[in-house]
């Protein structure tokens, strides 16, 4: 039968132990040292400083399992996820690096033999990308040649421009082309492409039938300043990503990855707890909440608490999001802690971080919920008296104040109020909520005195469990840079 989730990432993780790369383990999803990111989003944020030479490690090769959120700034999956089969705020990225010692060739071979041999996906179902070369940048003719020498069919190594396959670490520093593996799931996957009667793009369709599984980074070039040309790297580095989800996924022959052994057991608590079995169709809301539990343990478990700014708001959209699809269910009391739980019990042997934190983590789940239950059927009275309204006056936006008010009175978090508003056909006036919150801002300094009694209620939290290794989190995050 085919490899479980934990399988694949001990055999990645083996595969390039035996080729002489260092474990390394994965860093928390709050970056350590780079206050301009909001979460850790890829496996080489952890390394940044080794690849600009800023920092020297004793190894040239490391391999990880590196704990991602994507869920703001530059990568923000977080509107995809329950609607995408591969979107997720929270997934595992398997990567391996090299820190000026391999390069392309080596990195390519390295790749196809996993995905080809140690995993066994067939090569009819197999392509790759090189970068086009755009913007005075040359196009990729190396790794063309370097794919095609493994076997590739040279129609399935197909040219792509800047936007997918070129990567910056920033304005200035390293950056270099890409290449892409993506795996056939099907053309009879639906894309929206091919239902406005346009052909379906392929590899660069936004749609399904070509999954992107893997992403290899040449890191090659150097811009010292913005808009400067660029400066070949004596010394090119290799950055490589692959999200565990989507290889368990193809691997183990499902199309969605919540069909995998990572989600099945989460998504089976979630129906028991509903009482309906989860389905595809129809499964939308056991989705978000499976996929809301694993980005809320692990947040929480590496230090983030919900709040009402920065990282703490990420998170507390998050969850409300999922407690209020457990509602839509039928879920009336507090959940969302048993779901996590669960979660923790099926990661724990891999992040082990986990087990430790875990009272800390359910009281916090648990108190969450209750907070925003304590509003959740007043606030949604309000948006159902927001649409009649809206109805009578043939106007389709609740106005910026109303979603302000929700915000505040109701702990309805803005993009949630769009959401209800947008399934029922209406949308909310975010332009205007903004200038409310601005107002605010200017009054009081964001995050009035309910807020502040709030967050006391953690730290109390925290001191009462013990959780003195609890991380802090200092400001606000920013958009930054990640893979
Ligand atoms: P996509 O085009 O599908 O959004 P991406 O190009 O943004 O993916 P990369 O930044 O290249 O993704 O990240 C490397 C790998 O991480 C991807 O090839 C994919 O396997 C995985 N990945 C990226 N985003 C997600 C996500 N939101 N959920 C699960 N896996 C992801
Ligand atoms: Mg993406
Ligand atoms: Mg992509
Ligand atoms: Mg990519």
């Amino acid at each position: 039968s085919a490899l479980t989730a934990s399988q694949i990432r001990e055999a990645f993780l083996q595969f390039f132990e035996a080729r002489g790369h260092r474990r390394v383990a994965s860093s928390p999803l709050v970056p350590q040292n780079d206050p301009t990111l909001l979460f850790t989003n890829a496996g080489m944020v952890q390394f940044k400083d080794v690849f600009t030479g800023r920092e020297k490690r004793d190894y040239s090769r490391a391999t990880t399992s590196q704990k991602c959120v994507r869920a703001g700034g530059k990568h923000n999956d977080l509107d995809n996820v329950g609607y995408t089969a591969r979107h997720h705020t929270f997934f595992e990225m398997l990567g391996n690096f090299s820190f000026g010692d391999y390069f392309k060739a080596e990195a390519i071979a390295y790749a196809w033999e996993f995905v080809t041999r140690t995993l066994g996906l067939p090569i009819e179902r197999l392509a790759v990308t090189v970068f086009n070369g755009e913007q005075g940048v040359p196009w990729d003719a190396e790794a063309f040649e370097l794919w095609a020498q493994q076997g590739v069919p040279r129609d399935r190594i197909l040219k792509l421009g800047y936007k997918d396959n070129f990567w910056a670490m920033g304005d200035t520093g390293p950056c270099g082309p890409c290449s892409e593996i993506h795996y056939h799931q099907g053309d009879d996957i639906p894309c929206s492409e091919a239902a406005a009667g346009r052909p379906c793009q392929g590899v660069a369709c936004d749609c399904d039938r070509w999954l992107e599984i893997w992403n290899l980074v040449f890191m090659q070039f150097e811009r010292k300043e913005k808009d400067a040309p660029l400066i070949p790297l004596p010394k090119p580095s290799i950055d490589t990503g692959a999200g565990l989800e989507r290889i368990a996924s193809v691997v183990q022959g499902k199309r969605s990855n919540y069909d995998t052994d990572l989600f099945q057991g989460i998504l089976g608590t979630v129906s028991e707890l509903v009482g309906k079995p989860y389905t595809q169709e129809g499964g939308a809301s056991m989705r978000v909440i499976a996929d809301h539990s694993r980005a809320a343990a692990f947040l929480i478990s590496d230090g983030v608490q919900p709040s009402n700014e920065g990282r703490g708001y990420v998170l507390r959209r998050i969850m409300r999001r999922a407690i209020r699809h457990g509602s839509l269910l039928g879920l009336e009391d507090v959940f969302f802690f048993k779901v996590v739980d669960r979660v923790i019990g099926l990661m724990s042997d891999a992040y082990p971080e986990l087990r430790e934190g875990r009272t800390f983590v359910l009281e916090v789940c648990r108190h969450e919920e209750e907070t925003f239950r304590r509003t959740l059927d007043r606030g949604m009275k309000l948006i159902d008296e927001g649409i009649a309204k809206l109805k009578q006056a043939g106007e389709t936006k609740l106005s910026g104040a109303e979603v302000f008010y929700l915000h505040g009175t109701y702990g309805f978090p803005w993009d949630l109020t769009q959401i209800i508003l947008r399934e029922r056909g209406f949308d909310a006036d975010l332009d205007g909520f903004w200038k409310e919150m601005e107002k605010e801002a200017d009054k009081n300094k964001f995050g009035g005195s309910g807020e502040k009694a709030i967050s006391t209620v953690y730290q109390t939290l925290a001191e009462r469990l013990g959780t003195s290794e609890f991380l802090g989190y200092e400001g606000e995050g920013h958009e930054g840079e990640g893979s």
